[in-house]
């Protein structure tokens, strides 16, 4: 991936706001369990940095994919991943669809004032009963004149005690294959019927809002849909390999800042008579780890530059997803274990990326579900092919 001097100050930008409107606020957010998303996000937005790769026309910088990854990892400096997540939701998991396949009309209404920071977005596909599966979901959507009658529930929806609106994956046909019946439509959180059931108490991710949410006879204008009606498995299959992209990203970015603390405090604190990190054992292993994840980042760039090239990027980006989801069920437990009891102090911040870190290898698709991907992309899947 070419790094040019635009891309040098697009990453500049990005540390600047975490280092002015985040770093002083973050650990507030995290005790108190929720961050104030619409402030935060216009202050992105004023930035230009939540429409990067989006059209000009709606506000956005109509920059190629590879600076949406300079921001991803530079967001991966914020010391809660739960904070970086919801902004990458805002920026690059609620919206490529809607601007690939939206109206102009729908455009102007969600994409461009969530763009600029004024309206914050979530996108809507697992429910209780389907994550993996996400052929299986079960919410409804109704033809009924010109709206949709909306019926369901969705689960795990970061943003969601916040949001202005959601990018729902609804099925609008019973009578076709589960892959062709299903469309995006978007919601505005305030119309009647859509409730805030509860926002979820979890081990990580303290100051984002992870929500479920019930949607009770939701009408929404037809026009409301996001492209064809039935094409939305295919239309969020493309809009997933923008948000797996994004998670090796930021998640990359996160575990090299793991190890940098863990080399700080390791450096300093002597044992037997030598710092801890003296010992052949701790910097080797601080050695392979960054290899690892050197390896990993080399996948992303290849994925990346292949993705502005306009290729399909499905099997690079699940391949990534999977070894950076792999990486992070042990990186920040190997780092934490070089601090001693230190590491599991809650005034340090590698006890706290020892939790976050962790969702990497669930949220955005489990890694087993990306083997099912590598594996269909392959050939070698003894069901369909493709994913
Ligand atoms: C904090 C948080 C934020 C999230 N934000 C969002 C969001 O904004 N929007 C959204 O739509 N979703 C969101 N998610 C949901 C997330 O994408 C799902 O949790 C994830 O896809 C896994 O689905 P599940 O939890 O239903 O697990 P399940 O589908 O129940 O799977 C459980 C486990 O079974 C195993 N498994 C599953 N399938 C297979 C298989 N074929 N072979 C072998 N093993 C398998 C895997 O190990 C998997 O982890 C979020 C989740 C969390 C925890």
């Amino acid at each position: 991936m070419l790094r040019t001097h635009e891309h040098d100050e697009l990453e500049r930008t990005t540390l600047r706001v975490i280092k002015d409107h985040i770093l002083p606020n973050v650990d507030d957010w995290e005790r108190e369990g929720i961050f104030p998303a619409h402030e935060l996000m216009k202050k992105f937005g004023d930035a230009g940095l939540l429409g990067i790769t989006k059209p000009e026309a709606y506000g956005g910088l109509d920059l190629d994919f590879s600076y949406e990854m300079v921001f991803a990892e530079a967001l991966g400096s914020i010391p809660a991943s739960g904070l970086s997540s919801a902004i990458g939701v805002q920026s690059t998991m609620c919206t490529p669809a809607l601007a690939a396949h939206g109206s102009d009309a729908l455009k102007r209404e969600y994409l461009a004032p969530t763009i600029a920071g004024d309206r914050v977005g979530a996108i809507g596909v697992s429910e209780p009963g389907a994550g993996s599966d996400v052929a299986n979901i079960r919410t409804n959507a109704r033809r009924d004149g010109d709206d949709y009658v909306i019926n369901g529930s969705k689960m795990w929806i970061t943003n969601g005690a916040q949001a202005d609106w959601i990018c729902l994956l609804c099925n609008t046909a019973s009578d076709r294959p589960k892959h062709g019946n299903k469309s995006l439509i978007i919601v505005p959180m305030d119309t009647p019927g859509v409730q805030l059931s509860r926002k979820l108490d979890k081990m990580l991710y303290f100051s984002s809002d992870t929500a479920q949410l019930f949607f009770d006879d939701v009408r929404v204008p037809a026009s409301n849909r996001i492209g064809e009606e039935n094409l939305g498995f295919t239309y969020q299959m493309e809009q997933f390999q923008e948000e797996r992209l994004f998670v090796v990203a930021r998640s990359l970015r996160a575990m090299e800042m793991a190890i940098e603390v863990t080399i700080d405090y390791t450096r300093q604190r002597e044992v037997f008579g030598k710092p801890v990190l003296a010992n052949q054992v701790v910097y080797h292993k601080l050695a392979e780890l960054q290899s690892e994840l050197e390896a990993i980042r080399s996948l992303l760039y290849r994925a990346t530059e292949a993705y502005v090239g306009g290729e399909n990027v499905t099997k690079l980006a699940s391949m990534a997803k999977f070894l950076i989801g792999k990486l992070a069920m042990r990186l920040p437990a190997e780092c934490q274990q070089y601090w001693g009891g230190q590491g599991v102090m809650n005034e340090n911040w590698i006890s706290r990326a020892y939790r976050d870190i962790r969702l990497t290898s669930i949220g955005g698709g489990a890694n087993e579900i990306m083997l099912e991907v590598v594996a269909k992309q392959m050939g070698i899947h003894p069901g369909r092919r493709g994913g």
